[in-house]
């Protein structure tokens, strides 16, 4: 992690870090109140940790322990857009549901439309 996984050069570290201060310094921790006796670190988040790359042409980061924050961002993203996408499937299903007879067969849907989106749910939903 001190070396650039890409390049080789030196990285910096950006952390988070959990201190216990006094409650009248919220919003007031500037580089002296940090220093003061009241002021002290509890602990540091390691599952925060980004190692970034000094070299200004690179400037790779390196999820150290994996940035939870970030991933979480990522991972609801990637749920809303599979809900967005199951639920135009299911749209369609009900659209062409009254096209169904009573042995769920279909009639008269254009194109294989229903089967396809069907088949994307069964798809999507075996997928987790
Ligand atoms: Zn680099």
């Amino acid at each position: 992690m001190n070396e650039c996984q890409k390049c080789g050069s030196d990285t910096r570290m950006q952390v988070n870090v959990v201190i216990s201060a006094p409650g009248d310094l919220a919003h007031n921790l500037s580089k002296r109140n940090l220093r003061s006796k009241d002021v002290f670190i509890m602990g540091v988040k390691w599952e925060t940790a980004d190692f970034i790359c000094t070299n200004a042409k690179c400037r790779h980061v390196t999820i150290g322990y994996g940035n939870y924050v970030s991933n979480l961002e990522k991972e609801k993203d990637k749920l809303f857009q599979q809900l967005k996408n199951l639920t135009i499937q299911c749209e369609k299903v009900v659209k062409w549901k009254h096209l169904m007879s009573y042995n769920d067969s279909y009639l008269g849907e254009p194109n294989g439309d229903l089967k396809r989106a069907i088949y994307d749910i069964d798809r999507v939903m075996s997928a987790k």
